[in-house]
């Protein structure tokens, strides 16, 4: 039923939840929340965004050992042929953001999207908090698509606004 990945948080796109049927006003909501909730647990944040920046941490330490600007280094050489390095520029250019983008999607498939999850669930809209499954009104002991246990939740506000 799901195309959601319970397991693995990599894709090319983030795909936080099955289909909920909200307006952009409502999107907007419960997201606002949904970063609300996120903002306090520092914990989160902070490794949410060391893995996001894994990419550009490496590439920041790669140009800095590399010291490209420096007679003798290991680009100096291609900068005798200018095609060379313009095409070795473009190529690091475009891996650095391919997997910056893979990064950024990971970290946020891995720990931002629960607490969209939480936050429609507390909307009225039952979501599995692990792989974002939508769930029957009255939820089951576990979810049917990724098998986590699941606690009902102790309060329920309608869908505002
Ligand atoms: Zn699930």
């Amino acid at each position: 039923m799901s195309d959601l990945r319970p397991i693995s948080h990599w894709g090319l796109w983030m795909r936080m939840h099955e289909p909920a049927g909200l307006s952009l006003r409502q999107q907007f909501m419960v997201h606002f929340w949904a970063n609300w909730e996120m903002l306090k647990q520092p914990r989160d944040l902070v490794i949410s965004s060391l893995v996001a920046l894994i990419p550009s941490g490496t590439l920041a330490t790669a140009v800095w050992l590399a010291r490209p600007h420096r007679r003798g280094s290991v680009l100096h050489g291609l900068a005798n042929d200018q095609t060379v390095l313009l095409l070795v520029v473009i190529g690091v250019v475009v891996a650095w953001l391919a997997a910056q983008h893979l990064f950024f999607v990971y970290a946020m498939q891995r720990w931002y999207a629960p607490f969209v999850r939480r936050e429609l669930s507390r909307r009225g809209i039952p979501m599995c908090e692990r792989c974002g499954h939508r769930l029957p009104p009255r939820a089951p002991a576990a979810c049917p698509e990724c098998g986590v246990p699941l606690t009902r939740p102790q309060e329920s506000k309608a869908v505002s606004g």
